[in-house]
């Protein structure tokens, strides 16, 4: 659920969005108060032995035990929560108390709270009103809805229905209803050394699936057939569900344990936050782990998370994803017009497809954000070989990007070109430059595989759909005359592609020469000083050369990378990994494991700070990225599947799980071989620059290539 809100300031300018969004916090279900006798638990000021908190990631179960000491009294207190993955509609928390030396009571009350805040923005602003609740004994429901707003965005609705069972002597029971807010209170029979649990089911349902009047109905039909089945039962598929999910997408890495438990770690929050059952969902910076972000959707979907879940999980996922953009297409062309142009526009952070975010130069300006929507569907299409994903949607968003780009580029007449001018490319350190590097090679590269796509539609009986979309010839001609005479900033002395025109004639140097107490730049400098200085945010340039990796050539790659790096600060979380991947390539083997460790841990170790803000959920897919496309060497270009791995310094094996197609394949690489084996039928690859055929369900051993270490030298 989002909410909208204000963005009129007094500096208004014109092609702002009218509002932005927030994903808002709504009813809190988990709280159950728990009194031991009269003396109600509170583990702040509560006397505790043998605290213990597990995070079962390989069955999505999370656990706390202890021991509470009160009057001489001793109680061991079990708590288990889960969110089920079978029935996305249950939480589940069972509540156990055992008491050591005594008899006497336990009180449980398990509530459901309406009353609660955003904490980061809006100061307090209460966005919920209840329409409806009730309690009796054993359930109770809520339901709240978003208050009206100025702006005509759909209000929703939520109820939240739980029910209790409890495994013990029930001798009172009570429930109540306040403002916002019901409760059951159980008291129960505490007998020492005998354990009472507390089961706590609840269902969350919403008017996005259900009538508004159906929505309490439906969740006691979750709840009743959750208690039926049992707590055991649902835990059991619970349990075996994400089992599935890790069957698909486990890494396995041995010599390194901070490594592996980064990457499990990284992979149960983004499967936690997305696994692609529902193409209105996407996966916000910061997943619903924190606020910052407003939970909204950014260009790092299609970049960072597509790729991963495309090797992780079944196709589905990724098309759904790609279906959520198809499904905002209005808003894209709505967000083209607010700037005068034709086509569509997707927005930098939405939940509609219409723009939410204002600041001019990311809004009007960070439109290379069009081009990742584009490349998403290639990806997608090249990697599964879903070519009928091409007539049904991808058609209709390639060709308003393509309309996009065709009336954003200018023409130069005197110097014969096409340019792109007052963009912010990439890295956020530089606003309203000229022809990004980047931003034009996307856009040309959206032309020419709107114009792929157009030739193969034609080509194989989709004519209606390319007179539905009024494509014309002089229409292809113009983006043809587009893609042959862009301007692409290069510099001949160095032989690097340039990041933008004005890029050389700042002052260069390179991050080592920045004192410590400087960086982060961003918490240090003011952002005038960040503009004028040549350090890069994250990978500009070098996300081109990521993107497009096999246009390229191995020195093309090696003098960009080295003159580009040592320039890069890696301040947005989403940078270490794409510079992982093409220093791996390069055989820069150190910089390529610094960057992994670097987004590995990140939030484990609170690298940047700033792990309170929530985690880094669309970079946590950079730290499988570094493994799988970097010290693998996993590329997909031209629908061939190829490895090149080697492995890092101190490892002593690591294997990774993909699906490719029909092929369910499994990559380990120690250090003297690398071997492929595959469930499916037998698939033509590359392994190193030879064609092999891993036979079906067979395997593939090859001496793993130690190429020679390089070692990074700055040409800046
Ligand atoms: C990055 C953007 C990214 C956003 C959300 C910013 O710091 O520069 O590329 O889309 O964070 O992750």
């Amino acid at each position: 659920m989002w909410f909208p809100d204000k963005t009129r300031v007094g500096w208004w300018k014109n092609g702002y969005p009218q509002y932005f969004g927030k994903v808002i916090n709504s009813t809190n279900y988990i709280g159950i108060r728990v009194f031991i006798e009269e003396e109600e638990i509170d583990l702040y000021k509560a006397d505790i032995k043998e605290y213990y908190r597990e995070l079962d990631m390989q069955h999505g179960i999370l656990t706390r035990k202890f021991t509470i000491l009160h009057n001489e009294k001793e109680t061991d207190v079990e708590v288990v929560r889960f969110l089920s993955v079978v029935d996305s509609e249950l939480a589940v928390i069972k509540y156990s108390i055992t008491p050591k030396n005594y008899n006497g009571e336990i009180t449980f009350i398990p509530y459901l709270n309406g009353d609660v805040r955003n904490e980061d923005s809006n100061y307090d602003e209460d966005f919920w009103k209840e329409t409806e609740k009730s309690a009796a004994d054993y359930e109770g429901y809520l339901i709240m809805k978003t208050k009206d707003n100025p702006f005509g965005t759909p209000t929703f609705q939520v109820a939240t229905t739980m029910k209790i069972v409890v495994d013990g002597t029930v001798t009172e029971i009570s429930n109540q209803c306040k403002e916002e807010y019901v409760d059951n209170t159980i008291k129960v029979k505490a007998e020492d050394g005998k354990t009472v649990s507390m089961y706590k089911y609840v269902a969350v349902t919403t008017d996005r699936d259900y009538k508004g009047n159906e929505l309490v109905s439906n969740g006691k039909e979750v709840l009743d057939r959750s208690i039926t089945k049992g707590y055991e039962v649902l835990l059991d598929e619970h349990k075996k569900s994400w089992l599935k999910r890790w069957g698909m997408a486990d890494i396995e890495i041995e010599g390194d344990k901070e490594g592996q438990q980064g990457i499990r770690f990284n992979l149960f929050q983004l499967f936690s936050t997305y696994y692609g059952e529902d193409p209105r969902l996407n996966i916000g910076p910061k997943g619903f782990t924190g606020e910052k972000y407003g939970g909204a959707t950014y260009w790092d979907t299609e970049a960072y998370a597509i790729p991963l879940y495309l090797s992780t999980a079944k196709p589905e996922v990724a098309r759904n994803l790609c279906i959520y953009r198809y499904n905002q297409l209005d808003g894209a062309y709505h967000n083209a017009k607010q700037q005068g142009l034709q086509g569509a526009l997707y927005p930098m952070v939405t939940f509609t497809g219409v723009e939410s975010h204002n600041e001019w130069e990311i809004t009007f300006e960070e439109i290379h954000r069009n081009g990742a929507i584009a490349y998403a569907i290639y990806n997608y299409v090249n990697y599964t070989g879903d070519k009928t994903y091409l007539s049904t949607y991808g058609m209709d968003v390639l060709v308003g990007i393509s309309r996009f780009w065709a009336e954003r580029v200018h023409y130069n007449k005197k110097k014969q070109v096409y340019m792109i001018h007052g963009v912010t490319g990439p890295n956020e350190y530089e606003n309203n430059v000229n022809n990004n590097w980047y931003t034009n090679k996307i856009a040309v590269w959206t032309l020419k595989y709107t114009l792929e796509v157009i030739q193969y539609l034609e080509a194989n009986g989709h004519i209606d759909r390319i007179n539905q979309l009024h494509i014309q010839k002089e229409e292809r001609q113009k983006w043809q005359h587009i893609i042959n005479n862009m301007y692409f900033p290069y510099d001949s002395e160095l032989d690097v592609f340039v990041q933008n025109d004005t890029f050389l004639d700042k002052e260069l140097m390179t991050v080592d020469q920045l004192k410590a107490e400087e960086r982060p730049i961003n918490q240090h400098w003011s952002w005038d000083k960040i503009l004028r200085s040549c350090f890069i945010k994250q990978a500009d340039v070098l996300q081109g050369l990521y993107f497009f990796n096999h246009e390229f050539s191995k020195e093309e790659k090696q003098r960009n990378f080295s003159f580009y790096e040592p320039m890069t600060v890696h301040e947005s979380s989403l940078s270490p990994s794409i510079h992982a991947i093409l220093a791996a390539e390069l055989g820069l083997e150190d910089k390529a494991f610094e960057m992994y460790h670097r987004t590995a841990r990140l939030d484990l170790d609170n690298y940047n700070n700033d792990t309170e803000d929530g985690l880094h959920i669309t970079s946590m897919t950079g730290s499988w990225l570094a493994i799988v496309q970097g010290f693998a060497g996993m590329r997909t270009a031209n629908e061939i599947l190829s490895f090149a791995p080697f492995i890092p310094k101190g490892w002593e094996r690591y294997a990774f799980k993909i699906v490719y197609r029909e092929h369910y394949l499994k990559v380990e690489v120690n250090n003297e071989y690398v071997s492929i084996s595959q469930e499916g039928l037998p698939l033509i690859m590359k392994i190193y620059e030879e064609i092999v055929t891993l036979p079906e369900n067979g395997k593939i051993t090859m001496t793993l290539k130690q190429q020679k270490q390089q070692q990074l030298t700055s040409t800046v």
